[in-house]
């Protein structure tokens, strides 16, 4: 320890001792702890000045004599704030003490009390490890000594004033760590100021950070919005997925079911595997016998194909043969379809040929009939007439011609009609026709003008003939369409004289009778 030092110490104990003598008379070791203390609180810095109003120091332990010195002291004390003493307890919270005094009693536990408090200052009371050691108030011969570890100091964050190293008289001591130590808080400080100017950034970007904060905060608002929306959907699809796990439920069910199928199905399988087992061993006895049948088999293979090729040989001849049938069969059909034609043209032939006699003897038909009475027409009652008088002279016979017209037959159109007018021409050449024999022979040879031939007929049985029809016709009721009329007819009638010379001479007398009936009255038959 320098000398300077020591002298130092030496005046501060000699003027504490003075000054203590002066007030209490009796100086104590508990005094000159109290001193040293207080010593400490003055020289050191980062005692949470420019937090807290007043210091705090907590007793660790009983030292119920140091702190009735502590008590005498403080009010001599020149220190700038004041100082609370305090025993300290379980519930005593670490922060609010700004030093800890360690009894000696407790200086075994150094190392948990540290612990307990990180941010105070520790004082002990007697010497410790240099490791655990901030501040330790020493007693030797009678003299207390102030021993510093400025290392453990400076890492909680105080600063060891020079004067206190002096004070305390072990600045020799640790002038090598001081260099390295103050190095370390220069080095300490840079660090510092980097840190405060991190910091400034930190704030700014702490200041943007706040604005992004804000927008989200909006953006926020409006996505928990949302996400109360996408809540009620969401409880929505919670509803279908409960729906959803009853069907999985379900499934699964069918699934354990399906498992339990599967597993007897394995079993089924187990015992056709064993059945295949069996059978492949039958099919491997069958399979020998498969190979010496096919060997028996190649052997009919080989006849087989001798025999294939005389049957190739064979079925060229019927090739051909076939051949030979397709064009006889070809000519045979074309034959067939020929002769059938021809059959067909015949047939067709024969009824065109049928159909043109029938339609010739109806055009004959109507050729030589009135369409309206069905009795000859005008020409061909004159040729027939003159056929068969040709063939009554050679037979030296005679023959009667009656002429017959329907009195005032005009009246009968004018009153009633022509439909009228037809009806009774039709109804009286029926009349007619009902009253000629086998070879008479009658006509219509004009609108209401009728002419009969009768061959081989006598003049009186020709008179009564003619009578009776007028007399039928006269007495008749000719009815059509709820209309009733009655007609007369006037009859000319001749017969064949020697003097003769045709069948117009004939038929031209017959008209001048029936015209000499008409004259007299008609309703008559005038024979000339
Ligand atoms: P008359 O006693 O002098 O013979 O008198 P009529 O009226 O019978 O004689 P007329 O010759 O003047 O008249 C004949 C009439 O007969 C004239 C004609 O209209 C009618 N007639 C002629 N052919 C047909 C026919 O086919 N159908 C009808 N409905 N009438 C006819
Ligand atoms: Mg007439
Ligand atoms: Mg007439």
């Amino acid at each position: 320890m320098p000398i300077l030092v020591r002298f130092l110490l030496l005046l501060s104990f000699i003027y504490f001792s003075v000054s203590a003598k002066e007030t209490n008379n009796v100086i104590t070791i508990e005094d000159g702890k109290v001193h040293y203390i207080l010593q400490t609180f003055k020289h050191l810095t980062g005692l949470r000045e420019n937090r807290d109003d007043h210091y705090v120091l907590g007793i660790y332990g009983k030292a119920q004599d140091l702190i009735s010195s502590f008590h005498k002291k403080v009010s001599t004390s020149t220190l700038s704030k004041k100082i609370i003493i305090e025993t300290i307890d379980e519930q005593t919270p670490p922060e609010r003490l700004t030093a800890i005094f360690v009894t000696k009693k407790h200086i075994d536990s150094i190392e948990v009390i540290n612990k307990r408090f990180p941010q105070s200052l520790i004082i002990t009371d007697g010497q410790v490890d240099r490791e655990q050691q901030m501040v330790s108030l020493v007693v030797n011969k009678g003299q207390v000594t102030l021993k510093i570890n400025r290392e453990n100091l400076l890492i909680r964050g105080f600063k060891v004033s020079n004067s206190l190293l002096d004070f305390a008289g072990n600045r020799e001591d640790l002038s090598s760590k001081l260099l390295d130590q103050e190095n370390y808080l220069r080095t300490l400080f840079l660090n510092s100021q980097e840190q405060e100017k991190k910091l400034v950034k930190l704030n700014h970007q702490h200041h943007l950070s706040n604005n992004k904060l804000n927008k989200i905060k909006l953006e926020l608002n409006d996505k928990i919005i949302q996400l109360q929306k996408n809540e009620g959907l969401l409880l929505q699809e919670h509803s279908q997925l409960k729906v959803l796990q009853q069907q999985k439920k379900n499934d699964q069910e069918l699934i354990n079911s399906n498992k339990i199928s599967i597993s007897k199905q394995k079993q089924l399988i187990t015992t056709k595997q064993q059945y295949l087992e069996k059978q492949k061993d039958e099919l491997l006895n069958l399979n020998e016998n498969v190979i010496s049948n096919q060997i028996l088999l190649k052997q009919q293979l080989e006849e087989i194909t001798k025999k294939n090729d005389v049957i190739t040989a064979k079925e060229k001849t019927i090739t051909s043969q076939k051949l030979l049938l397709y064009i006889i069969g070809t000519f045979t059909l074309v034959a067939i379809i020929l002769i059938y034609f021809v059959f067909y043209l015949y047939k067709t032939r024969k009824r065109a040929n049928k159909n043109l006699i029938a339609l010739n003897d109806q055009l004959y038909e109507l050729a030589i009939t009135d369409g309206m009475t069905q009795l000859f027409n005008r020409r061909h009652f004159i040729e027939s007439a003159q056929v068969q008088e040709k063939q009554l002279k050679r037979n030296k016979s005679s023959y009667i011609v009656l002429m017959i017209d329907i009195d005032h037959f005009k009246n009968v159109n004018d009153s009633y009609g022509h439909a009228m007018g037809d009806a009774a021409i039709i109804y009286i050449a029926d009349i007619l026709k009902e009253n000629l024999r086998e070879y008479d022979i009658a006509g219509r040879i004009g609108g209401e003008e009728f002419v009969m031939m009768l061959p081989e007929c006598k003049l009186d049985v020709a008179i009564k003939i003619a009578e009776r029809l007028r007399k039928r016709i006269a007495d008749s009721e000719i009815i059509f369409q709820n209309n009733t009329i009655n007609l007369t007819i006037s009859i000319g009638l001749t017969s064949l004289n020697i003097k003769d010379k045709d069948f117009d001479q004939v038929l031209q007398r017959a008209d001048d009778a029936l015209y000499q009936a008409k004259e007299s009255g008609r309703n008559k038959v005038v024979v000339l």
